[in-house]
């Protein structure tokens, strides 16, 4: 490998996690329309990700998994299994889900993304 080649390739590995925080994920390729808990037809919406993992708050993963798993707000990108740091994704949302994740959050208190 010449100097310029490892340079260059120095220079690749720096700019690497730049470039993968601006990325965006795009889940809704892969998921189903219909919410399967409150079995309405969800539309595609831009949500912001959010470090984490919501499986750290146990009363937080029971409610998500049950009551809202496909609200609008922000989400823990590790529940997403991302591998990077997306700033944003693409998600199918369930209006019910948002209105029970709005009144999940207020009557519990947390740091809930
Ligand atoms: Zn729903």
């Amino acid at each position: 490998m010449t100097p310029r080649s490892t340079a260059t390739l120095l220079c690749a590995l720096a700019l690497l996690p730049l470039a993968s925080c601006s990325l965006t994920g795009n889940l809704a390729k892969s998921e189903g329309d219909t919410c399967e808990i409150h079995h309405r037809k969800m539309e595609v919406r831009q949500v912001a990700f959010s470090p984490g993992y919501s499986g750290y708050m146990p009363v937080f993963n029971r409610a998500l998994r049950k009551q809202f798993p496909h609200h609008g707000h922000t989400h823990f990108y590790e529940d997403h299994s991302y591998m990077y740091v997306p700033r944003k994704g693409q998600l199918h949302v369930c209006d019910e889900c948002d209105r029970q994740y709005e009144k999940w959050t207020s009557q519990h208190k947390g740091p809930w993304p």
